[in-house]
This record gives C-alpha cells, sequence and structure tokens, in this order.
C-alpha cells in the first residue's frame, strides 16, 4: 500500500526527522557535560500496571535516553498497587538526588487519583510539565519546565520558521496536558505566540466555522479522522496531535494508528501539515529529553 503521505513530502512537517537533529544537539551538549566533570543527566519513569501503549511509550523514552547519553532509571508497580505505594514511590524519587527528573506516565488506574500524583511530584523534578507550579509559571511567562506535547510543537513551529505572530489559531481539545497549555502558549507574547487564539471543546457550536478561520490548527481531540478537507481553509498549517489504534487485521501488530485529521484531504489544502505517526509523537520525547537535560542544567529551578 502506498504511503498516504506520499507526493506531500514538501508540506510535511516531520518530528521525526526534526527529533533527529534535536537529539544529536542533546548529545553534544551530554558529551560536553560529562568533559566538564558534570553530572549525566538522569530521567526516571514510573509505570503503573501493564497497559499495551502505556509500555510502548515508556520503553521508547528509556532507549531515546540512552541514545542522547542520559541515565535512565524505570521503575514498575502493579495495576493492583495502591495510591499510597505509588505515593511512597514518588516521595523517593522527589529525594533521590542523583535523579535529575521523572515522569509518572499516564493514564493511571482508575483507583489512584492522578491530580493527587501530579502534585506530589516536586515540581523542580516535574519534567513533563503537568504540576499546577510549572503550569502556572508558564502562563506567566516564567521560566518553568513546559508540557512536552506544546513544547514539542512549540519547538516544531519554530525551527521550520512558521510566523504565527498575528495569525488566528484555533485549537481543539482542552485537556490540561495538550489543548489548555497550547492554546495559552499560541498567545502569549512570545517568539513562537502572539496568536489570537479559539479554544473549542465538546461544548462548542459550530465547531466547523471556528476550524475554517484557522491559519493554525492544532487539533488534540483522540477522536480519529475528525477534521476533513471541507472544513479547513488553503495554506492553513496542521498539527495532528491525535493517535488513536484502530484495529486492522491486515496489520503484523494487528492495529494501525490514526490521527485526529483526515490526512488525505487536508493535505492537499494545507500549508504545511503533520503525519501520524511521525510528526507530534517524536517530539514529545524529545521535548521531555530537553527539560531533562534544563533540569540536570539547573536552567530553569
Ligand atoms: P483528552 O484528555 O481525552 O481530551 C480530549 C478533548 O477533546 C476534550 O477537551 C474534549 O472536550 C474534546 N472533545 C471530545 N469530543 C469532542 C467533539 N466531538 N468536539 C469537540 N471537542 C471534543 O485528550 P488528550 O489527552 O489531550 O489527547 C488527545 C489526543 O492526542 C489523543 O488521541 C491522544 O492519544 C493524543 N496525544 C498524543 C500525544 C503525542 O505525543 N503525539 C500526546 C498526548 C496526547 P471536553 O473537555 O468538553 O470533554
Amino acid at each position: 500500500m502506498a504511503k498516504k503521505t506520499a507526493g506531500f513530502e514538501e508540506k510535511l512537517l516531520s518530528g521525526r526527522a526534526l527529533s533527529k537533529v534535536m537529539k544529536s544537539e542533546i548529545k553534544q551538549q551530554v558529551d560536553s557535560m560529562i568533559e566538564a566533570g558534570k553530572d549525566r543527566p538522569h530521567l526516571a519513569a514510573v509505570l503503573v500496571g501493564d497497559d499495551g501503549a502505556s509500555e510502548t511509550y515508556v520503553n521508547h523514552k528509556v532507549k531515546m535516553c540512552a541514545e542522547v547519553g542520559f541515565e535512565s532509571t524505570l521503575v514498575r508497580l502493579p495495576e493492583t498497587c495502591s495510591e499510597e505505594e505509588l505515593m511512597e514511590r514518588i516521595g523517593e524519587l522527589n529525594a533521590d538526588q542523583t535523579v535529575h527528573g521523572f515522569i509518572v506516565q499516564l493514564p493511571l488506574p482508575k483507583h489512584i487519583d492522578v491530580e493527587k500524583v501530579t502534585q506530589a511530584i516536586d515540581y523542580k523534578k516535574d519534567v513533563d510539565g503537568f504540576h499546577p507550579v510549572n503550569i502556572g509559571r508558564m502562563t506567566q511567562g516564567m521560566p518553568a519546565y513546559l508540557p512536552a506535547t506544546p513544547y514539542g510543537i512549540v519547538q516544531m513551529l519554530e525551527r521550520h520558521g512558521v510566523e504565527t505572530s498575528g495569525k488566528e489559531c484555533v485549537v481543539l481539545g482542552r485537556s490540561n496536558i495538550v489543548g489548555t497549555p497550547m492554546s495559552i502558549l499560541l498567545s502569549r507574547s512570545s517568539k513562537v505566540g502572539n496568536c489570537t487564539v479559539t479554544l473549542c471543546h465538546s461544548r462548542t457550536q459550530n465547531i466547523e466555522q471556528h476550524v475554517r478561520r484557522a491559519d493554525i490548527l492544532v487539533v488534540a481531540l483522540g477522536l480519529p479522522e475528525f477534521v476533513s478537507g471541507d472544513m479547513v481553509k488553503e495554506g492553513v498549517v496542521v498539527i495532528d496531535v491525535g493517535i488513536t489504534r484502530v484495529k486492522d487485521a491486515s496489520r503484523k501488530s494487528g492495529y494501525r494508528l490514526l490521527g485526529d485529521v483526515k490526512f488525505e484531504e487536508v493535505a492537499p489544502k494545507a500549508s504545511l501539515i503533520t503525519p501520524v505517526p511521525g510528526g507530534v509523537g517524536p517530539m514529545t520525547v524529545v521535548s521531555l529529553l530537553m527539560n531533562t537535560l534544563k533540569a540536570a542544567n539547573g536552567e530553569v529551578y
């Protein structure tokens, strides 16, 4: 089967390609740190349960750490682990002087309160950028760990020279980890920012009318192929954050990954567009590495 991106190579915002460049930059910085006698950046990840997708994401993060010369630690806890047990491990990681930053992979089992967990992480080690202190500091334009996915998108727009100032930006989805921080970052007065932002969600009326106005469209819904070609205007820059596993018996894995955008219909009208996979996903991981590097260098706190 022909790749769906075939023929659109010049329009692709490839996170895969950019993340490679950024990883090699990070590796060079790590090499210089080691030469200067500094500590090797150390990222820890906590994985609760055995959800297939979470396992894949965490293993990938561990692999990326090795590629850039970071130390990494994977803490595995069973699906049945109590909130108290998880809190205890978080307390240990907060206190561990050798760990510069750590993440707790989401989603968590239903019996564990995600908000409590997020707030239990020392915000100075919160390299996922989910702690309210980091979100608050980001909102005020203060140094902070930016949430990894929006940070990756900002990097992608900046490195591809996408002009954002004065543009109409429409964000679909208002989650705490993607849509909401994305809308804040793009509306801030900063290099990548100064957009006029509309944030849409499940209660938005006439969503198509909003989408059609967008010069920059960020879609983070988790609804496969929600955005169709007739919804967007010519020249739009499209960032498709969605990743949904859809059953596909013809694949060895038994599934394929779909974004929130109908690529075949939207790509011909777009000036730039992220593919799924290979778009936002790799940038999210590289942002986590960037945050960890900052943590090891004491650049934020
Ligand atoms: P989420 O927490 O499930 O939030 C989904 C958002 O979509 C909510 O704000 C919801 O509105 C809105 N929504 C749902 N149905 C809608 C509709 N019919 N019309 C308009 N808005 C609607 O999702 P998330 O965590 O942000 O993730 C979104 C997608 O991005 C998922 O596919 C996820 O796997 C993917 N993701 C990818 C990466 C990456 O690195 N590539 C990282 C994170 C997430 P309400 O608030 O009103 O409920």
